[in-house]
């Protein structure tokens, strides 16, 4: 496949270290609050990368730490630790905060059939590792120790600056944020590796280490963790754009300056998602949650659609208008597939063949996900068989990860029973995915409310709620889905 390489500002046949095998990093969550949708963007276009790779038969294994220590507010190592701040908020520990946004994190990529990595490291499991790492970097003179922190020493490298020509402005951010310089540093660029107590007396989490009790900077946990799960030869690491510097650039310093040889060789960033009033922000304007898409009655999988719709390295604009375009075009997908019979012969190997290539050459092209999905509109049009069509669906939604089957075939039941079903006694029609058990409830609702009795009705809907059960009131009495 051609991947797009941030490192070399190229779009690059992809040759992993070992034929047939690729070892993939992913920054993973800071996990002092709920993900935001931009956050999950990153997440899902990088599970397309991993899904894709198998789908064409690589062995992948890919590793994500959690960021449960070090990351301070600004990434130019000041400002105070970020899971310390979320845990004053709630008034918890950090701890507690981790534990409780890290299963709200997979909740929300499971809602959004994000998979999860083969290894999920959280950074405060490997201290020995980033001790190891620190001790050569010190051994070596990659490394000083200033006012009780050990930093790098970016004056000891021929190139420092990898993705971007990164100029001095950019690593004032933390100063024009208001916050204080650090005056340890020697040069600009240098970053912490490990924080001393003499530096942040508040931090919860403290272990031992040669240069004092302290804990870890945010960019020696990326490497650290890479190299424990996937050795010294790393295939492909991936984060948001905003994650090129200063953190990726730190990683691969530090990485190289350990190893004494090239560490990894494609870097692919996943570009922002906007809000129309521009950067998407967990504390101004409105926090765009997962949860949030669903209490305002959209299915996860249609923001999944929603993203899979524009490329990767495009900015993309969120807005709930932009949203619903993507619903319309999303139900309707849907319900073109619910058109195809499932018993309608065998597969036509020859146009299944012909149309898997079309889909392959849109991914293997820099993850064209967009052209991906014209693939799969040509197929729905194709004048093959149904069978063919379901084959090629459920084929391709092995890396689109969108439920296609899964939905049509429950929208096909729904209908089919629609038609079978009378109306109720009282005359109301009930419309859902093919659950007696759930109809029966949805018409003592309906029934409830048309004689009335609001207070009936509420109670079955929050016992509906309670089952994960959404109803909507219709014309002709109501329909229900599953969320
Ligand atoms: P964090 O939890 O802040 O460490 O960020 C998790 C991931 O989300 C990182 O890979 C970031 O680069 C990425 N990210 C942050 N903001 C956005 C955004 N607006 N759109 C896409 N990805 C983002
Ligand atoms: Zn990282």
């Amino acid at each position: 496949m051609k991947l797009y390489n941030s490192a070399t500002h190229k779009r690059e046949e992809f040759i992993p270290n070992e034929p047939g095998k690729v070892g993939m990093y992913t920054c993973g969550p800071t996990v002092y609050h709920f993900a935001h949708i931009g956050n999950l963007r990153s997440y899902l276009m990088e599970d397309i990368l991993e899904k894709y790779l198998r789908w064409t038969g690589y062995n992948v294994t890919r590793v994500m730490n959690i960021t449960d220590v070090g990351h301070l507010s600004s990434d130019a190592d000041t400002g105070e630790d970020k899971m310390l701040k979320g845990a004053r908020r709630e008034h918890k520990t950090v701890m507690e905060i981790a534990k409780f946004y890290t299963d709200a994190f997979f909740d929300d990529c499971k809602k959004l059939n994000i998979k999860t990595p083969d290894v999920v490291e959280p950074a405060t499991s490997c201290i020995d590792e980033y001790i190891k790492i620190i001790t050569r970097l010190m051994d070596t003179g990659y490394a000083y120790k200033a006012g009780g922190n050990i930093y790098f020493d970016t004056s000891k490298l021929e190139r420092y600056y990898i993705f971007n020509d990164h100029d001095e402005e950019d690593l004032a951010v933390g100063v024009r944020e208001g916050v204080e310089e650090d005056a340890n540093k020697r040069n600009k660029a240098d970053f912490v590796l490990w924080f001393t107590k003499s530096k942040f007396d508040g931090q919860e989490l403290k272990w031992d280490s040669p240069w004092g009790v302290g804990y870890p900077g945010w960019h020696i946990e990326c490497s650290g963790i890479s190299m424990k799960y996937l050795g010294d030869r790393l295939d492909i690491h991936c984060g948001g754009v905003d994650n090129a510097f200063p953190h990726h650039t730190n990683e691969i310093a530090q990485s190289e300056a350990y190893l004494g040889h090239k560490w990894c060789n494609y870097w692919m960033h996943v570009h922002h998602l906007n809000t129309t009033g521009g950067k998407m922000s967990k504390s101004k304007g409105e926090f765009l949650t997962v949860s949030l898409l669903e209490e305002k009655g959209y299915d996860p999988l249609v923001y999944r659609f929603f993203c899979l719709q524009s490329h990767y390295r495009k900015a993309l604009v969120f807005s709930w208008e932009n949203l619903d375009n993507a619903k319309a075009a999303f139900d309707k997908l849907i319900a073109k597939a619910a058109a195809l019979t499932p018993e309608d012969g065998g597969v036509d190997q020859e146009a299944f063949e012909a149309y898997r290539k079309k889909f392959d050459e849109a991914l293997g092209n820099d993850l064209n996900t967009s052209l991906g999905i014209t693939a799969l509109y040509d197929v729905l049009k194709a004048k093959t068989n149904s069978a063919t069509k379901r084959a090629l669906l459920d084929s391709f939604d092995q890396v689109l990860g969108l439920d296609l089957l899964a939905k049509a075939d429950r929208k096909r039941a729904a209908e089919e029973k629609r038609k079978a079903s009378a109306p109720s006694s009282s005359g109301i029609i009930i419309t859902g995915e093919g659950d007696p058990a759930i109809d029966a409830l949805v018409l003592q609702r309906a029934e409830a409310k048309k004689s009335k009795n609001w207070a009936e009705a509420d109670r079955i809907r929050d016992e509906l709620k309670a089952q994960g059960i959404e109803v909507t009131d219709t014309k002709e009495g109501a329909s229900w889905r599953k969320v």
